[in-house]
């Protein structure tokens, strides 16, 4: 994977972007120094031997805000502190001396032996608390830097961990929720995902990228794919049989970008080779000077698709690689929600919590009603949802009743299916806005008033500009600001997107939500606002039947 050429520089290179491959060696800002001092995945020692002892106050500031993220640890934000103060304080004056802990579900099934060992990580260490992601992680809160020793022994004796879940590096990669079981697959991308996992996920290859770096394989199109740095979706080769589309440089927060098509067709063999070919890219030409253009995204938009394959091939694969015909996409995303018929004849159930948010308790409940209905696994979805596989027809019925008895629905409303919210004020430090909370109280006012529906609305609550939920993708997108209020007075609101959705590539429904530089509303008025919205969707839709 040598780098063999220098390609020409454009005038923004030549003044530097800090790219590896052109020489740019010296660290251009404090990040890049971090990683350069020391590999981040080296602070797990520390962790171990000195600040599990020596508590909060014993950690070097570097490692606390910078190299913690490598093993999945956030310092949370400190209790009362308002949006209007994330910009103006210093980042230590937000910590609170407790941590978020993100355990990465790579693929987003786990066994019931791995759910109650969160479960019960939750309980002991954790407040109860627990989030499933937009990601398929498992975010826990109020973690102390005393007992993470213990949880990783925990996580780790059950094959889960806690590795690069952030950091700039490769983190969870996104699998479908039914691989190996849908009745639409035609090939499992499982096994590259999971070489992909053991062999670069805590590989110091790949431990000091210029940012995150987010991943995705599935046959199906069930997965954000056009929103993530690489995407390997299932495609049908005329000649060569089933393989995989390669997908590049997509990514939202301030910039957004839709992931584009290389064009190529890629065998599940190849996937691993691939995946490690372009994450290598990134790392030697991805753009390290401004942490905002480090993403792969910006490198994409500057090269182009062909440029970017022919560098892959060359420089990196030494090889060729196949053209390869565009996937056939969904109109409208797949969430699984519901019960459906699996390709051995048994069934799985997807059931919807409100917003991702759960408990350990919950999780332990849910452990307990999997098995007693005959299924030993469930899923987690990239729509912060659930399922339960291998379920036996017969009892589908009675397990869809025991989910709803623990506040999980597999016959949700349109608003509790399709409204997701990001961590939010409660516990992320660039937070200007209450997220999770103010989920369910729209969804529950949803519910109320306009009951259910027959239109899929999605709804994404983001906290801030950073767009972890996805705002520019739903139909209803909202980012956490803040806003005028009546008095005058500056409060808690969303600017709001309207009209977003995946599944561009065939001129299907894609593309982002317009942000529209009038529309936006306080939080306290977002459920009206919503509910207005909605009715004029609605009115509208009936008038135009
Ligand atoms: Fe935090 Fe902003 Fe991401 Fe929400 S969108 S989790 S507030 S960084």
């Amino acid at each position: 994977m040598a780098v063999s050429s220098t390609p020409a520089r454009s005038p923004r290179r030549a003044r530097g972007e800090g790219q590896w491959a052109l020489g740019h060696r010296e660290p251009l800002n404090a990040n890049e120094r971090t990683k350069k001092d020391d590999d981040p995945l080296n602070v797990r020692a520390r962790i171990e031997n000195i600040y599990a002892h020596g508590g909060f106050a014993s950690i070097d500031p570097a490692d606390l805000r910078g190299r913690f993220r490598w093993w999945g640890l956030y310092t949370q934000r400190k209790a009362g502190i308002d949006g209007g103060r994330t910009a103006v304080l210093e980042p230590h004056e937000l910590d609170d001396e407790y941590f978020m802990l993100r355990v990465r579900v790579d693929g987003g099934q786990l066994n019931l032996e791995q759910l109650r060992v969160i479960a019960q990580i939750s309980t002991e260490f954790a407040r109860d608390s627990a989030d499933i992601t937009d990601r398929q992680n498992i975010q826990l809160h109020w973690i102390r830097v005393e007992d993470v020793p213990e949880i990783w022994r925990r996580l780790e004796a059950v094959g889960l961990q806690t590795t690069e879940a952030c950091g700039d590096c490769p983190r969870v990669v996104l699998g479908s929720p039914v691989a190996g079981v849908s009745a639409d697959e035609v090939v499992d991308p499982t096994p590259a995902l999971d070489e992909i996992v053991a062999r670069f996920v805590g590989n110091k290859e790949f431990s000091n990228l210029p940012r995150k770096f987010k991943s995705s394989i599935s046959w199906l199109a069930d997965m954000p794919y056009e929103v993530n740095d690489i995407s390997f979706l299932g495609v049908e080769h005329p000649d060569y049989g089933p393989g995989f589309d390669l997908w590049v440089g997509g990514g939202l927060s301030t910039n957004p970008m839709l992931a584009q098509r290389v064009g190529v067709w890629v065998p599940l063999a190849e996937v691993p080779e691939v995946w490690a070919g372009v994450v290598s890219i990134f790392r030697d030409y991805g753009y390290r000077r401004l942490r905002h253009r480090a993403r792969l995204k910006f490198l994409v938009a500057d090269w182009g698709v062909e440029k970017f394959r022919e560098i892959l091939e060359k420089e990196y694969l030494g090889r060729s690689l196949l053209d390869g015909p565009a996937p056939v996409l969904p109109e409208q995303p797949i969430d699984h929600i519901g019960v459906h018929r699996q390709r051995d004849g048994r069934y799985y159930v997807g059931a919807a919590p409100v917003v991702g948010r759960v408990s350990g308790s919950q999780l332990a409940a849910l452990a307990d009603v999997v098995e007693a209905h005959g299924s030993g696994r469930v899923s987690l979805t990239p729509y912060q949802k659930l399922l339960v596989l291998d379920v036996p027809q017969e009892r589908t019925e009675a397990l869809v009743t025991a989910l709803r008895g623990i506040g999980l629905e597999a016959r949700p409303s349109t608003w509790r299916r399709s409204t997701m919210a990001c961590t939010g004020i409660e516990f992320c430090k660039l937070a200007i806005v209450e997220t999770k909370a103010r989920g369910q109280e729209l969804v529950a006012r949803l519910e109320e008033r306009l009951g259910d529906i027959d239109a899929d609305i999605t709804i994404n609550i983001n906290g801030c500009p950073n767009a972890c939920a996805r705002t520019q993708t739903a139909d209803i997108g909202l980012k956490g600001q803040l806003v005028v209020g009546p008095d005058g007075r500056q409060v808690e609101g969303f600017q709001v997107h309207l009209g977003g959705g995946l599944g561009m590539a065939q001129g299907q429904t894609a593309g982002f939500g317009r942000k529209l530089r009038g529309l936006k509303t306080t939080a306290e008025e977002l459920p009206a606002y919503v509910e207005r919205l909605a009715r004029n969707y609605l009115s509208g839709r009936t008038g135009s039947d």
